[in-house]
């Protein structure tokens, strides 16, 4: 079998992490593996954008939905091949949703995530536990291009890990917002949790594995 997908990502922990739950075999829900992706190498089937030599691709959408499609559908049309690509942030409940698409520069656009948390922290000094409710999100795409046999194909899947934003960060694991929120039914703020605890509960990994049977079907059509 020869099929190819490309991630529209230049990270390569993002890379390694969808190749590792494509490949994943449980024995119920959406993970549940197939015999035909048994056959693929998925180091050889899945590569990377810039791999795949795509140009980078500015994220201009207002949505996570819009962000997610555009790279996807860019990756897809340079390409030739399956597309898949994911757009995250943090929404904020008292926020209305905030910072959202704008996680990642919530405190100018050369802000690290140190002072992206920090500002959001001085921003809810005020609120009192009870109004702290806040969720990671993701949405993955995957744009399959027109062939002779078939027409073009667009899917996406939403992934969230609800929790409560805490009053100082704690815990030096993960990246972005992780020290600031306890994900619901757990004691650790995200960033004290092992990568497997994360990524077991996590947005990107829900939103990946609602779109995993399109991928199958992708790679093997
Ligand atoms: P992107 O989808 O990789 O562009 O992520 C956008 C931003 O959302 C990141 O820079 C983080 O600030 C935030 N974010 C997304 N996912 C997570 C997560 O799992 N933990 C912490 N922050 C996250």
């Amino acid at each position: 079998m020869n099929a190819r997908i490309v991630l529209a990502t230049r990270n390569p922990g993002k890379l390694r992490e969808f190749r590792a739950l494509l490949g994943s075999h449980t024995e119920s829900g959406p993970l549940h593996s197939s015999k035909a992706l048994g056959e693929l190498d998925l180091e050889h089937a899945v590569i990377d954008a810039a791999t795949a030599g795509c140009a980078e691709i500015p994220e201009t959408g207002t949505t996570f939905t819009e962000n997610s499609l555009l790279k996807a559908r860019a990756v897809a049309a340079e390409t030739g091949l399956p597309a898949v690509a994911d757009d995250s942030g943090l929404a904020v409940d008292v926020l209305g949703g905030a910072p959202g698409i704008f996680s990642a520069r919530w405190a100018g656009a050369q802000a690290s995530d140190e002072n992206n948390l920090r500002l959001l922290l001085e921003q809810l000094a005020d609120i009192a536990p009870e109004h702290r409710g806040a969720a990671f999100v993701c949405v993955a795409a995957l744009v399959i291009p027109e062939s002779p046999e078939a027409p073009a194909k667009e899917f996406t899947t939403t992934g969230t890990l609800r929790g409560s934003l805490l009053f100082a960060p704690q815990g030096a694991g993960g990246f972005g917002y992780d020290p600031i929120l306890q994900p619901s039914g757990q004691t650790r703020s995200a960033a004290e949790l092992s990568m497997e605890e994360k990524n077991a509960i996590s947005h990107r990994g829900e939103a990946f594995a609602a779109l995993r049977p399109h991928i199958l079907e992708a790679l093997t059509r």
